[in-house]
C-alpha cells in the first residue's frame, strides 16, 4: 500500500554539470533541451563482432538530476524492456527537471537469439563484467562504453531486471548498503519509492569502483545512489510487472524532484536481510505444494 509522504533529503548530491547543458548527447542521442532523441551506444568491433545498443535522452525543459535507467542484461527479460519502452514514449520532457537517459537493451544478441543469461557472443553475463574493458570481449567492451556514457553522466541509477526464460520470480528490489550515510539514506529511499513491497538487502557488494562487477554497483562506487529492480518472469510481459517497473520510476523520479507532485513511499515492506538458496541433490521437476511457493532467483 501507498501512502502519501514527503520524503527526506531531497537532492543531496549535487547535479552533474551535463545536466545544466542546452543539449545533451549519450552515443549518437543528441537532445536538446526540452526534447526527445533516440540513438545508439556504438560498441565498435574489436577481438569480436561489433554491437549497437539502443539509448533515448529525454532531456528536461528545465535543470536538474540526471537520471539513468537500464534494462536488457539478460535480453530475454522481456517485461523489464517493454517497461522502458514504455518510459521512453511516456516521459515528457516538458514536464520533467532533469535529464533522464534510458537505455532498453544491452544485450541486443541474447534478445535476437533468445538466449537467457549470458551475451551468446562470448557466453558473459552482461551483469558481471563492470565497469569493463575498452579491448576486452565484446561484453567487456559495451559495459566499459557503459560505464563512460552513461553511469559516469548519470546522477542516480536504476538498473531493471526480472525472472529470465527459466526463473520464476515475484517483483522485488534490491537496497545495497554501501557504509556510505548520506548516499545509503537516499537509496533506501528510493527503494521505498520505488514501491515493490519486498526488498533485499544487500551489504556484500564489490566497494572497489575499478572491479564493480554489477551496473549498480558501477554507480555507487561511483557515488551515484543506484537501486536495481526486477519485475516479470519467464518469458512472460504482464502488465501489473511493467507497470509496477515504470509507476516506480515515475515516483523515484518525483522524490528527486524531476517530475512535479508529492512521491508516495511503500509501506510496512518485507525487507530481507539473508538468503539461503535450495539446491536439490537429485535432478528431476519441482512442483510446488503451495501457490505461494514461488521461486526467487536473479541471473
Ligand atoms: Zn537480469
Amino acid at each position: 500500500m501507498l501512502r502519501p509522504v514527503l520524503l527526506s533529503a531531497a537532492v543531496l548530491l549535487s547535479l552533474s554539470a551535463a545536466a545544466a547543458d542546452p543539449t545533451f548527447t549519450v552515443g549518437t542521442a543528441r537532445a536538446e533541451r526540452g526534447h526527445t532523441a533516440t540513438g545508439f551506444i556504438e560498441v565498435p568491433a574489436g577481438v569480436d563482432a561489433a554491437t549497437s545498443i539502443p539509448v533515448a535522452v529525454v532531456h528536461g525543459a528545465r535543470p536538474g538530476p540526471v537520471l539513468a535507467i537500464v534494462s536488457g542484461a539478460h535480453g530475454t527479460e522481456y517485461a523489464s524492456i517493454i517497461a522502458i519502452e514504455k518510459l521512453v514514449s511516456r516521459l515528457d520532457p516538458a514536464q520533467i527537471s532533469g535529464t533522464v537517459v534510458l537505455v532498453p537493451l544491452v544485450n541486443v544478441q541474447s534478445f535476437l537469439q533468445k538466449v537467457p543469461h549470458v551475451n551468446p557472443v562470448d557466453g558473459k553475463s552482461m551483469n558481471r563484467f563492470y565497469p569493463g574493458k575498452q579491448d576486452g570481449t565484446q561484453t567487456e567492451r559495451a559495459s566499459w562504453l557503459i560505464t563512460k556514457q552513461v553511469v559516469e553522466r548519470c546522477d542516480y541509477l536504476i538498473d531493471y531486471h526480472g525472472g529470465d526464460l527459466d526463473e520464476n520470480l515475484r517483483p522485488y528490489s534490491y537496497w545495497s548498503r554501501t557504509g556510505n550515510q548520506k548516499q545509503d539514506a537516499i537509496t533506501h529511499d528510493m527503494v521505498l519509492a520505488f514501491g515493490l513491497d519486498h526488498i533485499i538487502i544487500v551489504a556484500d557488494r564489490p566497494a572497489d569502483p575499478n572491479a564493480s562487477r554489477y551496473l549498480d554497483s558501477t554507480a555507487s562506487t561511483r557515488g551515484k545512489p543506484a537501486i536495481a529492480v526486477e519485475a516479470g518472469h519467464a518469458g512472460t510481459v504482464e502488465t501489473d510487472d511493467v507497470e509496477a517497473l515504470t509507476n516506480g520510476t515515475l515516483n523515484v523520479m518525483r522524490y528527486l524532484k524531476m517530475l512535479p507532485g508529492e512521491a508516495s513511499a511503500i509501506e510496512h515492506p518485507v525487507w530481507i536481510a539473508k538468503i539461503n538458496p535450495m539446491v536439490s541433490d537429485k535432478d528431476g521437476i519441482f512442483i510446488p505444494r503451495s501457490s505461494a511457493a514461488r521461486m526467487w532467483s536473479r541471473a
